[in-house]
């Protein structure tokens, strides 16, 4: 079937975002201080992605123990965060209504255009260079014009559609599992705290009870997001296709069903937790790892085993790397233990190139965020929200700087991409001048 139909041309922008998730925020808000006309267009009604829709309920590491790694808009939003509520579980716990508008208003400050409840679903390009990125809203089906395009969809949505090259899972073409995350009222956490109950060991007992249909032992468990609140990551839809909308599906399903068996268990198990509600699961699937944009460099495993410098360096993360397993089998545990076992000493990290933020099909685009240009180990480390910003506030100052050169991104001075990033902060030890 052959679908054709003439579409209007709704804006030109210097730059446009697909996804308003930790990475397009950050990439958005970077560009828009910088100067450029941008829009961000995001598919649900709210910024933040996997952090507020998919319930993610703590920051993984912004530090390598010492130095701040995700300084400039991470730290930004970090302090954001803290100045209207004290960040609980270590300073890194989240609380959705506060990050989203946290979001709405960076964003609405420097001036991006922006619009939820717009689907991309396609892009027209000339050779290498893509014109128009296509939306479905609404108010109909529209393209958008811009200079520079820069994919922060999770899943290399832009980068795939206009036909470039791209990577999925591991060697044998598997994903990690996903996860539906959960919220939690009620909780007593001073009361679990005195209790001295490690959650673990409840879990193993719960096991011999046949309290759950699957005994998944790798359990992340409930953090605390307020005075009595919780946000649970935990529970694994194992053999998640999270590129088919039936596989999505079944695992929404299954995935509220895990909520209600922990429901049980930490009613009955757990010190603290007796009277707990789930009141919410999250509105989208907690997708850990999907398609990842081909760029002009992977980063890759042996860059955070040597803890690779790059004279293209546009920021340095440490968090290891964080394969889930991909079932419950001994094997696949202990082969997730082994990897995220290799921990860095305080201080220590890698370096990310912005080759890896340069999508290699395309002359104008750029990748932030969990797609981007890695292979699955590296995405299992970068992917983590501090991770996403140091790469979306990256990629949003490299396309301002690419506009003045015609969209062109190969053609920036990476140097005033330093310069520039050091003048926001950015953590850059080994950019000298
Ligand atoms: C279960 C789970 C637990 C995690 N735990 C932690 C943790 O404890 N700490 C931590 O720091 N990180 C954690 N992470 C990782 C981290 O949350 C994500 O990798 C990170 O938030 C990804 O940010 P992103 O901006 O790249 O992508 P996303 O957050 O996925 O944002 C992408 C955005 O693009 C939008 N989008 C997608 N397609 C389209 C389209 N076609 N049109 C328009 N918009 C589109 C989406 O709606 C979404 O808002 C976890 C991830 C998962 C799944």
């Amino acid at each position: 079937m052959l679908f054709s139909r003439e579409i209007p041309v709704k804006k030109s922008v210097d730059i446009c975002i697909v996804g308003g998730g930790a990475a397009g925020v950050t990439a958005a808000v970077a560009a828009a201080r910088a100067g450029a006309k941008v829009y961000l267009a995001e598919a649900l009604g709210m910024f933040g992605g996997l952090g507020t829709a998919g319930g993610v309920p703590v920051y993984m590491t912004f530090t390598d123990g010492i130095n701040f790694c995700a300084d400039g808009l991470g730290r930004e939003i970090k302090d954001r965060m803290n100045a209207e509520f004290n960040l609980c579980s270590g300073g890194r716990g989240i609380n959705p209504e506060k990050l989203k508008r946290i979001y709405d208003d960076m964003c609405s400050e420097a001036g991006v255009d922006f619009s939820f409840f717009t689907d991309f679903i396609g892009a027209e390009s000339n050779g290498r260079n893509v014109t128009h990125a296509i939306f479905s809203s609404k108010s109909g089906i529209f393209a958008i014009e811009a200079k520079v395009f820069i994919d922060c969809s999770g899943d290399a949505e832009l980068t795939t559609r206009a036909g470039g090259e791209y990577m999925y899972g591991n060697e044998k073409g598997e994903v990690m599992p996903g996860t539906v995350c959960s919220h939690w009222a009620n909780i007593d956490w001073q009361k679990l705290r005195n209790s001295g109950v490690s959650v673990y060991q409840q879990l193993l007992k719960a096991f011999d009870d046949h309290i759950f249909r699957n005994n998944d032992p790798h359990h992340t468990g409930i953090s605390q997001t307020a005075n009595t609140l919780g946000g649970g990551n935990m529970g694994h839809i194992f053999g998640l296709n999270p590129l088919s909308e039936e596989s999505l599906t079944a695992g929404m399903v299954e995935g509220r069903k895990q909520s209600v068996e922990f429901q049980n268990f930490y009613r009955k198990y757990v010190p603290g937790y007796e009277g707990t509600e789930l009141t919410f699961t999250a509105s989208i699937m907690g997708v850990r790892a999907s398609r990842r944009a081909v760029g002009d460099y992977i980063l890759c495993i042996e860059d955070y085993r040597t803890k690779r410098i790059f004279d293209d360096e546009i920021g340095r993360y440490c968090y290891p790397v964080d394969i889930h397993p991909s079932s419950t089998d001994k094997e696949e545990q202990e082969k997730f233990q082994k990897l995220y076992s290799i921990h860095y000493a305080p201080g220590e990290s890698y370096g990310i190139p912005y080759r890896s933020l340069v999508v290699k099909s395309f002359d104008n685009m750029l990748v932030a965020g969990r797609c981007v240009s890695s292979d699955q180990y590296m995405q299992a480390s970068v992917r983590t929200m501090p991770g996403c910003y140091i790469l979306g506030q990256a990629a949003g100052l490299a396309a301002a700087l690419a506009v003045a050169k015609n969209g062109m991104v190969r053609d920036i001075d990476v140097k005033e991409l330093q310069r520039g990033l050091k003048k926001m902060g950015a953590f850059l030890p080994n950019f000298n001048e």
